[in-house]
């Protein structure tokens, strides 16, 4: 839940996952739907299915101890395995966030690129871990720490800091590591029509491959004319425009409520509870929200949430 997402978001989503999903047994014997629906407002969705199909390996092959083993489990890269190995195993091997390539970069006035930095810091770390007297846990933690709390990227405390007698970096410690080069950021629009027939919602499953793969979304595509062509003979009516973005991505989608079609028969047509219990993605959420306040306000009927 922690990959790409602030621990004060992840918190509440992770009490509700642990009463709910207490034991690898409980999670790997879940639903995905279910499981995709407690995970719903995170993002990312592929994290939730990777846990999923690991804690169903798990369970039928028991726990992997080494790093090595660990990653072969599906969403487990070179950071968490070493981080569970070291922590729960004491293998000596360097878990190397975003913190402790910092702490090298600037440690060894690095300015390799980031696709080369995460492997030298890894180097360096292990190579002083097997000098240290410190237990690899213990190690790869206070490493972290230190990037976190003293070795910070904008507010660096090099009096406090206990690398600073050979630090190369502490002179002008902001030069490192190197910037990375900013991405463009990528306008995609999309056109979502909202079937909605005797206070039924129509809705599809996103297919695999793509964002947002195996939750459920109202009907949306690229272009217009695809969906005319879906739903011969609809009147759309406007509902409004919602933004999100995804990593550097920034979409637009414009909704529109359709009472009246020649229906495509892969609709699964739900009633408001259960539209409120699907496992929608952030933006098709808004959009249900909108066409809810439309259609069903006057009959009391709350929001999603
Ligand atoms: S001395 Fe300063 S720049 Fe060097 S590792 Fe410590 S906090 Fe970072």
């Amino acid at each position: 839940m922690l990959q790409q997402t602030q621990v004060t978001t992840v918190l509440p989503y992770y009490e509700r996952w642990m009463a709910r999903f207490p034991t690898l047994k409980a999670l790997a014997a879940a639903d995905e739907q279910e499981l995709l629906s407690y995970w719903q407002g995170l993002g990312y969705y592929s994290r939730c299915r990777n846990l999923h199909e690991a804690a169903k390996r798990v369970v039928e092959s028991g726990l992997p101890t080494r790093s090595d083993d660990w990653r072969v489990l599906p969403g487990i890269g070179a950071y968490t395995a070493a981080a569970i190995a070291s922590i729960s195993a004491g293998e000596p091997v360097a878990a190397v966030d975003g913190n402790v390539e910092r702490v090298y970069a600037r440690f060894a006035a690095s300015q390799e690129p980031k696709a080369r930095l995460s492997t030298a810091a890894r180097k360096w770390s292990e190579s002083h871990m097997r000098l240290s007297t410190c237990e690899p846990a213990q190690w790869n933690q206070a490493l972290m720490e230190l990037g976190a709390r003293i070795c910070s990227p904008r507010n660096p405390d090099c009096r406090a800091c206990p690398l600073a007698n050979a630090c190369q970096g502490k002179g002008d410690p902001h030069r490192f590591p190197a910037k990375k080069p900013s991405r463009t950021v990528v306008e995609i629009s999309y056109t979502v029509w909202v079937p909605a027939r005797e206070g039924r919602w129509g809705v599809r499953r996103v297919p695999p491959g793509g964002w947002w793969a195996g939750l459920w979304e109202f009907p949306r595509r690229a272009e217009e004319s695809a969906l005319h062509q879906e739903f011969v003979g609809a009147s759309p009516r406007g509902l409004g425009e919602v933004r999100h973005q995804v990593t550097h991505h920034r979409l637009t989608l414009r909704a529109f409520l359709v009472e009246e079609a020649l229906w495509p028969n892969d609709l699964d047509w739900l009633d408001t509870d259960e539209l409120k219990r699907r496992a929608m993605p952030a933006p098709q959420r808004k959009i249900a929200n909108l066409a809810l306040r439309k259609v069903v306000a006057a009959n009391g009927l709350e929001p999603l949430t």
